[in-house]
């Protein structure tokens, strides 16, 4: 069986086919102008799990995730604090490769910026307008004009008439068709020309002085990495209109090859404590605010990857707390299972890499589940109830692909005591040690010097406890 995953544009669930030497994967990535919230690591975590459940499967993904450091939001803010836009955007996907890194997502193999691939994004918009499908305002701005391409609309199955009354545009600003000279308020921006607020942050263009429009690059910066078709693109659910409508029309206008894209990869949005996220709600979580709470990325990426990526995640701190304790009954699982198995730990690290490892073992129930439109939840479930069953060392490579599948970090250092301190947490591993070793007289030191500290260890059915005394 081969992973499938249930196609935007099909509206069925599809195995995936590697049809070439490599799996084309490209997923929008962030826009560098202030901290990526956990909505945004929502989706970029569901691309993240998929990729590794590919990886898993044997196939060759190259993975594809832009950074759009061009846009109205990164130059206004970048304007507001007195730096360039170079400077502005480093520092925000700086951090943005920082908070990827403690949530142990696999970096993109091609990650480019819409500032380095403005010559492929004016050359597609060149080609565009020469086949007659888009054309250039007085204000120097090129349009894309939707009545030139029938098809519009397929991946959402909007009807052209209902895009041509509605009352925002592509970039979901007000329309004024005045000010552009749009033929028709659904054409949107390939290029928009100059305007006093962009201040130093322009190109030059055949139309004049300008900067690209937003969805412009992921046509541009996906043909030129992964060609003109490619096999799976992601996004969240708010991007399949209008940017990848747009995309679409935008590549199979200018490359005149058809499909775009095979597999259509959309993740549903997270709410927090049954509420959309919003600034004003004060519920607009960033990582960070999440570790200062007292949770590690581990058990944050643990929250944020359990519920099924089709189905909206209801972020609550209930269920962060319910991700701690699943990793670390996940954790006592597997120390058991080493125990039953005389697998060491050092050992069993090495099995955490990707490997279709499952056949034959007590973990085939929870690959199935995996592979089958990525169900994570189902997965999970059939992982607790097949650990304690787990009993060979081909069970326990399974269990660490599955682990590499899913990106769980059952090591992290703070994983399985987040809130103790690191000092104590080695004294009880190596109390741990001793009593497994028989050396009562050591073990009885290292739980007087770990009092001596104000935390008390207990033995619990399968490994130790650690608690404030
Ligand atoms: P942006 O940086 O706004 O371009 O968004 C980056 C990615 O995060 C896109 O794929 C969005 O669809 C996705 N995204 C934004 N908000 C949410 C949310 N609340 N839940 C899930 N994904 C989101
Ligand atoms: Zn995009």
């Amino acid at each position: 069986m081969k992973p499938s995953i249930y196609n935007t544009l099909t509206r069925r669930k599809e195995e995936l086919e590697q049809t070439s030497g490599e799996f084309g994967m490209y997923c929008c990535g962030p826009t560098v102008y202030g901290p990526a919230h956990i909505g945004n690591f929502r989706t970029f975590l569901a691309q993240d799990v998929l990729r590794r459940t590919l990886e898993c499967a044997g196939y060759n993904v190259k993975h594809v995730r832009n950074i759009t450091d061009v846009d109205d939001k990164t130059i206004r803010e970048s304007q507001k604090q007195g730096l360039s836009l170079k400077e502005f955007t480093s520092r925000w996907e700086d951090k943005f490769h920082s908070d990827c890194k403690k949530l142990n997502m696999l970096p993109p193999t091609v990650e480019p910026r819409a500032t380095e691939h403005i010559k492929e994004q004016l050359e597609m918009v060149q080609k565009l307008v020469d086949k007659g499908f888009a054309y250039p305002t007085k204000d120097g701005s090129v349009y894309f004009k939707i009545s030139a391409f029938p098809e519009y609309g397929q991946l959402t199955g909007l009807d052209f008439e209902h895009m041509a009354t509605q009352s925002t545009n592509s970039a979901g600003e007000a329309n004024n068709a005045d000010e552009y000279d749009r033929e028709n308020v659904a054409d949107f921006a390939l290029w928009k020309g100059r305007k006093p607020e962009d201040g130093p942050n322009f190109w030059k263009s055949p139309w004049g002085e300008g900067r690209p429009g937003w969805h412009i690059e992921c046509s541009a910066m996906s043909s030129k990495y992964l060609g003109d078709t490619f096999d799976l693109h992601g996004g969240g659910i708010d991007l399949c209109f209008p940017h990848h409508e747009n995309e679409i029309a935008q590549s199979q206008c200018a490359t005149g090859k058809s499909p775009y894209v095979r597999y259509w990869f959309h993740s549903a949005h997270l709410m927090v404590e049954g509420q959309k996220m919003s600034k004003s709600l004060g519920n607009l979580y960033t990582l960070d605010q999440l570790v200062e709470k007292g949770y590690t990325p581990a058990q944050i990426r643990y929250a944020l990857i359990s519920g099924h990526y089709r189905q909206q995640l209801n972020f609550t701190f209930k269920g962060l707390d319910d991700a701690k304790s699943a990793m670390s009954k996940m954790k006592k699982g597997l120390d058991a299972a080493l125990e039953k198995t005389g697998v060491s730990e050092d050992e069993f690290k090495a099995y955490i890499k990707p490997a279709n490892a499952f056949a034959n073992t007590v973990f085939e129930g929870a690959w199935e589940a995996l592979i089958d439109d990525i169900n994570v939840p189902k997965a999970l479930g059939k992982i607790f109830s097949a650990l304690p069953e787990a009993s060979t060392k081909a069970d326990l490579q399974a269990f660490g692909a599955l682990l590499y599948a899913l990106g769980i970090d059952l090591f992290e250092d703070a994983g399985q005591h987040g809130d103790i301190p690191a000092e104590v947490r080695q004294l009880a591993q190596a109390r741990w040690d001793a009593k497994k070793a028989k050396d009562w007289a050591k073990a009885d030191e290292f739980r007087a010097k770990i009092k001596s500290l104000g935390y008390e260890v207990f033995d619990s059915k399968d490994g130790f406890d650690i608690k404030k005394a």
